[in-house]
Formats: C-alpha cells, sequence, structure tokens
C-alpha cells in the first residue's frame, strides 16, 4: 500500500468516526484531494486509492495535471484566486469554484462555460474572520452576491466556502465554522437550495464536520508536506 492510499483510508476512518460521534451521516461529507504541489503521479497513487474529486489552486499547474491525467475521470474543483484573464480557462476545465467573490468574475465564468458542458458548481469564498489578508467576501454582502450568481444561466450556485484564521483556538475555529453554517442556513430561509458547506483543512476538519461541513478541502494530510511554498 502506497503512503497516500494509507493516509487516504485514516482520514476516511476518521470523517466516519467523527461523523458518528455527531450523529451525522458519513455520506454527507465529501473528501476533496487537494493537490497543489503534488506531482501527478501523488493523483494517480489517490486515484488508484479510490478517490476521484482533486482541486488545485494555481491554474498553470492545475491544466498541467489535468491535461497529463486525462486518462482518468478526476471532477476537478478550482480553489485558488481568480483573475479575470484566467476566467475562460477555469469555465472549461473545472466541475467546481469555490472561490468566487466578485459579480465580474462570476459573469465570466458563466459566460465562458462551454455548452457542451453541465453548469460550473459555484461556492461563493466569504472571510469568516475578517482578516485584510484573506481572500472572500464579508458575510453582509453574501446574499446578495449569492442572489446575483443564482440568476447566472450557466452557474449552479452550491453554497459556501471559508478559510478560517489559522492559528486559533478551537472555540474560534468552531465558531467560524459556525458562523458559515448560520450564513447558509439565513440564504436558504430566504428561499435558497444551497447544499454545500465547504469548509475544513487537514488541520481542523473533524471540527468542520461537527459543525456541518459537507465537502473538506485535504491536502497535507493526505498527500504529506508541501516543500514549495507558493
Ligand atoms: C491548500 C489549501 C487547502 C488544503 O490545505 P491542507 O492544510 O494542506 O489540508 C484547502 N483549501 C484551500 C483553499 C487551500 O488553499
Amino acid at each position: 500500500m502506497t503512503t497516500i492510499a494509507a493516509n487516504l483510508q485514516a482520514i476516511q476512518h476518521n470523517i466516519e468516526k467523527t461523523a458518528q460521534a455527531c450523529r451525522r451521516n458519513p455520506e454527507d461529507i465529501r473528501l476533496l484531494a487537494v493537490s497543489k504541489t503534488f506531482d501527478q503521479q501523488s493523483v494517480r497513487h489517490a486515484w488508484a486509492a479510490g478517490q476521484r474529486r482533486f482541486a488545485e489552486n494555481y491554474l498553470q499547474e492545475a491544466l498541467e495535471k489535468i491535461n497529463a491525467l486525462q486518462d482518468l475521470a478526476i471532477e476537478w474543483h478550482f480553489i485558488g484566486p481568480i483573475q479575470s484573464n484566467k476566467t475562460r480557462a477555469i469555465a472549461e476545465n473545472f466541475a467546481w469554484v469555490h472561490s468566487v467573490e466578485r459579480l465580474k468574475i462570476a459573469q465570466r465564468l458563466s459566460d465562458q462555460r462551454p455548452d457542451t458542458l453541465p453548469p460550473l458548481q459555484i461556492c461563493l469564498q466569504i472571510n469568516i474572520s475578517g482578516e485584510d489578508s484573506k481572500s472572500g467576501i464579508p458575510p453582509e454582502q453574501c446574499a446578495e452576491l449569492a442572489a446575483q450568481v443564482q440568476s447566472l444561466p450557466r452557474l449552479k450556485l452550491r453554497g459556501l466556502m471559508t478559510v478560517p484564521a489559522r492559528h486559533v483556538m478551537v472555540e474560534q475555529q468552531q465558531r467560524s465554522f459556525q458562523q458559515l453554517r448560520q450564513l447558509l442556513e439565513q440564504l436558504n430561509q430566504q428561499g435558497m437550495q444551497l447544499d454545500t458547506l465547504s469548509m475544513g483543512m487537514s488541520q481542523d476538519y473533524p471540527v468542520a464536520i461537527a459543525e456541518g461541513a459537507t465537502l473538506i478541502r485535504i491536502g497535507s494530510a493526505l498527500f504529506g508536506q508541501r516543500h514549495n511554498s507558493k
């Protein structure tokens, strides 16, 4: 068994254990393998162990991997910052985008999504902890952007994503995840039907699952430590 296969098994076991402890169905929690900085061979190992959803942050790196891995039916997710000159390649090559934070970007993704593909699945990135350095929109702006994105024909709004501040106490992490869940609940009370909370990474995914995460984004716990600091 490869290290990646063993890591994947351990994470899946942990997801099940955590789900049971908080009385959730483990099948409602999907694992997204964040393969940024790892080579295509690592992705192949994870695929061989049963992983089907992968996420990338950097477009150029992602396109090279997508191209090299065309023989595998991978569901690709884009989770990095989006510049407007990159939207076409994202619209053409990914199934999901988690990092939408501007209407202009959403409009371009919708316009550029090929008709031959299903609608692009979208999460809005929310800056829950309110740090200046973090990507994402403030929670107050979420409802307006959600309504605008919902009206775009080639996008399907699925939910919200966040990357909370690092190195905080468990209570603070919990609170950030709770806030994202409450924000999603508010949107659904206003008539939206959003089913996705993209939250939780290698360090904090059990906390995120306890607070309702449906899609957790795991990099280092699966592939190992990232050496490349980009
Ligand atoms: C890198 C990254 C992850 C994965 O982080 P790990 O701590 O390695 O699990 C998840 N989400 C986003 C947005 C990232 O950039």
